[in-house]
């Protein structure tokens, strides 16, 4: 579990403020129930005075002590009640006590006189502990009757209150952990439904890239942070949109441009390197600048191409063609090239392999990546093409040439990305080919795969969605 995770943090939080709350209302219950128990036992015990003081009341001049503790004992019946009676006169001398109760949970002639009973107060309550270590309440009152003044003890064990708190804080004791528990998996859940929806929006914005800056991310109308949030990123998104258009017009525009002015220069250069009357060096010069103009028209011809393939052009000829139909015949037209380098080119097409697609722009990607075979095979080499239908339409062009290294693999779709210049045989190139390749897959909703070994050869596949399941567009 990630400790740091903002899930984590709020699940700790959510469970230690339900613990503190949680043990705030179970010791205020038990504080409380115990209150309530002792004060209703009190009330039970002072009735009981009471019950013997008209008793006493009653009881004529001089008192019969015999005849008073015989009403005593069949009113309150205290021993088997399991109540502690005592009579005394102010002198102290004891008119009645009550004998053993029946559970033996205190020794009568254990309990003290109460003071309070002396004192000028009515009534009086004390809690003590025996000296058997029995916790008892007393409730003492005074009495005046005809017979002169008289102090009532009425008293009990506490013993059942405190196994009635004994259980109740067991049972809270097993419960506040329970709770917490059952709460803070509640609370986890909850917390992990509510992340769910940022998780969403973090793999959403995942998925976008510069090929798909049109897309934006789900806004749940929910006004709050994740709403603003999703909002905030939609607009970055956009403002990035603009900006990468921007660039990409800026891009098309400048290498439009550059292309007519290349042309008038080489059409003049041409002219003067055909021209009669140049000296030998001058036409060598003119020709190596003609080489290089070469080179940039070359260079600004790819720009364009992959300017035009960013704005989305290759859609526009969206047909229906079958692919293993066009690569055998530029497979067939690029022979020769292969030939004049004794490459053996085989071309493996079977039956129909129908996509959909601009034909002419994927018959510009057979062409670079043959030409890159060609390109990078040394003589006597072979190179093999293949397009078979799978759960896709699959092209493979494998060679036996000079291989790319492993480090190297994931940048050759880069644009101006070309591996060590000095190891190819062949020079020529200005690494935007497979840049080109690449954007033409991506339009086409085509994966590429390439696999190489330095010295043994390269081999490209792509993987095209076969017509019956390309999106309609
Ligand atoms: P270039 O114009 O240099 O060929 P590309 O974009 O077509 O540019 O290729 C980029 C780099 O990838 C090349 O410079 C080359 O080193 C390497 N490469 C491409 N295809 C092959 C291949 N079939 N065999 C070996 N290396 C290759």
């Amino acid at each position: 579990m990630n400790r740091r995770s903002l899930g984590f943090r709020l699940v700790v939080w959510f469970a230690s403020v339900l613990t503190a709350v949680y043990l705030f209302v179970a010791a205020a219950m038990f504080l409380e129930l115990g209150r309530y128990l002792k004060t209703n036992f009190g009330d039970a015990l002072r009735r009981r005075a009471d019950e013997v003081g008209e008793i006493l009341a009653t009881a004529g001049a001089p008192i019969d002590e015999a005849a008073i503790s015989n009403e005593i004992r069949s009113r309150l019946l205290p021993e088997s009640n399991n109540r502690f009676v005592r009579v005394s006169r102010s002198d102290g001398t004891v008119v009645y006590r009550s004998g053993p109760p029946v559970d033996r949970s205190f020794d009568p002639d254990a309990v003290a006189a109460t003071d309070a009973a002396k004192s000028a107060q009515s009534k009086s309550v004390r809690q003590f502990l025996t000296p058997g270590g029995t916790s008892m309440l007393v409730v003492a009152r005074s009495v005046t009757a005809t017979s002169g003044s008289y102090d009532i003890e009425v008293g009990a064990s506490l013993e059942q209150i405190q196994l009635v708190l004994n259980y109740v804080l067991i049972l809270l004791i097993v419960a506040v952990p329970v709770l917490v528990g059952v709460s803070t998996s509640g609370g986890y859940f909850l917390i992990k439904r509510a992340l769910k929806s940022v998780d969403h929006i973090a793999k959403t914005a995942e998925q976008i890239s510069h090929h798909n800056l049109s897309e934006r991310l789900p806004v749940a109308k929910t006004g709050d942070e994740l709403e603003r949030l999703s909002i905030s990123v939609n607009r970055m998104i956009g403002r990035l949109d603009e900006a990468i258009q921007t660039t990409r017009r800026f891009l098309a525009d400048a290498s439009h441009e550059l292309r007519t002015p290349l042309t008038v220069i080489k059409g003049e250069l041409e002219e003067v390197a055909g021209s009669k009357n140049l000296s030998e060096e001058l036409r060598e010069r003119t020709g190596s600048v003609l080489e290089e103009v070469e080179r940039l028209t070359h260079i600004v011809e790819g720009l364009l191409a992959v300017a035009r393939l960013d704005a989305g052009e290759a859609q526009r000829e969206w047909l229906r063609f079958d692919l293993a139909e066009l690569v055998a015949t530029t497979a067939d037209q690029m022979k020769l090239l292969a030939e004049d380098q004794r490459i053996t080119l085989v071309c493996n097409t079977g039956s129909r392999v129908d996509v959909e697609g601009d034909h002419v722009r994927l018959k510009q990607v057979i062409v670079n990546l043959l030409d890159n075979a060609i390109k990078y095979t040394p003589e006597g080499g072979s190179i093999h093409l293949s397009v078979r239908a799978q759960d896709r339409a699959v092209l493979e062009i494998v060679d036996t040439g000079i291989g790319i290294p492993k480090d190297e693999l994931a940048h050759v779709f880069e644009r101006f990305f070309r591996v060590d210049k000095a190891r190819s045989r062949n020079v020529e190139g200005t690494g935007l080919g497979l840049a080109i390749v690449k954007s033409i897959c991506t339009a086409h909703g085509a994966e590429i795969e390439t696999e190489s070994t330095i010295g043994r050869g390269s081999c490209f596949r792509i993987k095209f969605p076969l017509a019956a399941t390309v999106d309609s567009r």
